[in-house]
């Protein structure tokens, strides 16, 4: 039986042994592990990919969105407008600086946060709205930069899924006031291990974020504020200084992937495929599907073909028990609920084949089809 993985970091590992051997190699002679050229480098190189002033190198995507927030003097008695349809760690950063998480529900097309409904939410207490690139799929940020101006609050963008998407002409990370990304070893840039990436085109929140990710310190030993052991170590920056070469056509084969989904699921009656909006350019973190028939079936069916599949994600942030004190309950997001049991996230990696597209697809049309 063929077997069609739903990520394969390892034959990405084999195009780029070599040059990530060497590169490694640099670090440990130079005993470069924290902070150090190696780090520098790559943020600087990483800030210019993003078409960006400043990126700061952190522990993770999730510490990123924390400083990110904190920045820009975000806290207790705050709130922050977020979608529902997205990973726990977007609502987590806005509980650990003591603000309150408002959710929005998604849209129905693109999967990102429903703009229209966005405004309703708003109050004096308003400080951001955190809009989710979710799947590498850019939010239509102009719409929300308009509201945010309107209402003289800060955007954050959560690009934790897409590295290199594009939008009028820019790239996500740079269109905010500032922006966190991840580089969690699934993601279209992963480490081998735990990383994440402030950008921004402010020098004071920059500025901020460079000190409150290690220990609030301007200078050794001299501490102006309590702040956090949020660094990005040397090792993890050289890997993604090697892989930051190859992304965009990595994510080039990413998008021709989904373009073969699309081509080959297109006239597959009760399969809802994702739609790119206008002016922007996804990078494909994901390529998740809706299905008309029973999800939890054809999941297990694909199984029993050897294609793996996944969810993004099964149970919406305001239904999760973690998220139970902000007090919402079933109903109050219907787009969302409705969503999370008709998904499938279908294999996608630069490496896969089309082949293996394919075969998976020639799956989904007779799964879909048993009934
Ligand atoms: C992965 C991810 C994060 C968190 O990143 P970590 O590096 O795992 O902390 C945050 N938001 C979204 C949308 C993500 O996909």
């Amino acid at each position: 039986m063929k077997k069609v993985d739903f990520v394969d970091l390892k034959a990405q590992y084999k195009t780029i042994q070599q040059e990530l051997q060497e590169n490694i190699d640099r670090v440990i002679e130079s005993c470069a592990f924290i902070g150090g050229p190696f780090l520098n480098g790559f943020e600087k190189n990483f800030a210019d990919f993003c078409g960006v002033k400043h990126a700061i190198g952190v522990s993770s995507g999730t510490s990123a969105l924390h400083l990110a927030l904190t920045a820009l003097g975000i806290g207790k008695g705050d709130e922050v407008i977020v979608p529902v349809n997205t990973f726990i760690a977007t609502v987590e950063a806005i509980v650990h600086t003591g603000a309150k998480p408002v959710f929005v529900d998604m849209d129905s097309d693109n999967y990102n946060i429903a703009i229209e409904q966005i405004e309703s939410k708003v109050t004096d207490n308003t400080a951001a709205i955190l809009p989710v690139h979710l799947y590498g799929q850019p939010v239509d940020m102009d719409k929300v930069l308009a509201i945010a101006k309107r209402h003289k609050i800060f955007v954050v963008e959560d690009a934790c899924q897409a590295h290199g998407a594009g939008y009028n002409g820019r790239k996500v990370g740079s269109i905010g006031d500032i922006a966190a990304f991840s580089f969690y070893p699934g993601k279209n840039l992963g480490a081998y291990g735990d990383g994440g990436m402030v950008t921004t085109n402010n020098s004071e929140f920059a500025d901020k974020v460079l000190y409150l990710k290690d220990h609030g310190s301007v200078e050794k030993y001299y501490h102006k504020v309590i702040g956090y052991n949020y660094r990005l170590d040397g090792m993890q920056a050289a890997i993604l200084d090697v892989k930051l070469r190859h992304l965009p056509d990595w994510n080039e084969s990413r998008r021709k992937n989904a373009a073969l989904y699309t081509e080959l699921l297109q006239d597959v009656e009760g399969v809802k495929l994702p739609t790119e909006i206008d002016n922007a350019s996804s990078v494909y973190h994901l390529y998740v599907i809706q299905v008309d028939t029973d999800r939890d079936e054809l999941r297990e069916y694909l199984g029993e073909q050897g294609i793996a599949s996944g969810l993004h994600y099964p149970v919406p942030c305001h239904l999760q028990p973690a998220f139970s004190s902000l007090g919402y309950k079933e109903g109050d997001f219907p787009e969302s609920e409705r969503y999370a049991k008709r998904i499938i996230s279908l294999p996608m990696f630069p490496e896969l084949s089309p082949n293996e597209i394919e075969y998976g697809c020639e799956h989904i049309k007779s799964g879909v089809t048993r009934g």
